[in-house]
């Protein structure tokens, strides 16, 4: 007699896409990486470590992603929420140890995205040594707007980034401020994970972090990526 043929127990969860400008398609996400510390002045502003350490990598689920546009409530657990505008890589070819000098190769396009933060559970895990899960990768902490293909709008290594708030300017760079540029943070993230496509990389923020509360509104912005834009509203009951 044949086996049934297999069923979930429960519905899979959805798939999580981000949608690419100028088209009706849709970019599959497998994984969030996100940089830890990427600029001078960033790391200067939080009284963290040498600004010469190689890059570190952490998280977050993909489930986070929220699209711009969104009202989201503000976050369970946290007293400080603060947001971080990031350059976004998405990986369009896999590959581990990827060499620099093809690195872009991989690189299927970008987007602008917000690593928002639980600032003082970050910091708190921080001070005891814990991993920083808590403070980075909660529900719907990593907005993010749509990929704009690399094959028509280029690659991102140099260009205005900043967010404001309530139309009042916080976050100011420049991408090319980066302490590791795109080839690089591919690269070295490479060497500790086997990227595959569909993977994207928040690629750290300048200065100029700090607090959102309900009825802000975030406006994020990067040269040739158009605007991403989140506002806050109440917690949720
Ligand atoms: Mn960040």
């Amino acid at each position: 007699m044949a086996e049934p043929a297999s069923t979930y127990v429960l519905p899979p969860p959805p798939v999580v896409a981000l949608p690419v400008a100028g088209s009706g398609a849709l970019f599959p996400v497998r994984r969030i990486y996100c940089v830890g510390r990427n600029y001078v002045e960033h790391i200067r502003e939080m009284k963290e470590g040498d600004e010469r350490d190689p890059p570190f990598f952490f998280q977050k689920p993909r489930d986070a992603i929220v699209p711009s546009g969104t009202s989201l409530p503000y976050p369970v657990g946290t007293a400080d929420f603060q947001h971080e505008i990031e350059l976004v890589i998405a990986i369009g070819r896999g590959g581990r140890s990827i060499p620099e000098a093809s690195a872009l190769d991989h690189v299927y396009g970008y987007a602008i995205g917000i690593d928002l933060t639980r600032r003082d559970r970050q910091v708190d895990m921080r001070k005891r040594m814990l991993p920083w899960e808590a403070g980075k990768a909660f529900d719907r902490s990593a907005p993010c707007g749509p990929v704009h293909p690399a094959a028509t709008a280029g690659h991102r290594l140099s260009g205005a980034i900043s967010l404001a708030v309530n139309g009042v300017e916080r976050q100011r760079g420049d991408l090319s401020q980066m302490i590791w540029n795109v080839p690089e943070i591919v690269a070295k993230l490479s060497q500790d994970y086997a990227l595959e496509a569909g993977d994207i990389i928040m690629s750290g923020t300048p200065a100029g972090v700090g607090p959102v509360g309900p009825g802000d509104v975030m406006t994020g912005a990067i040269a040739g990526l158009g605007e991403i834009t989140i506002a806050v509203a109440e917690a949720e009951a």
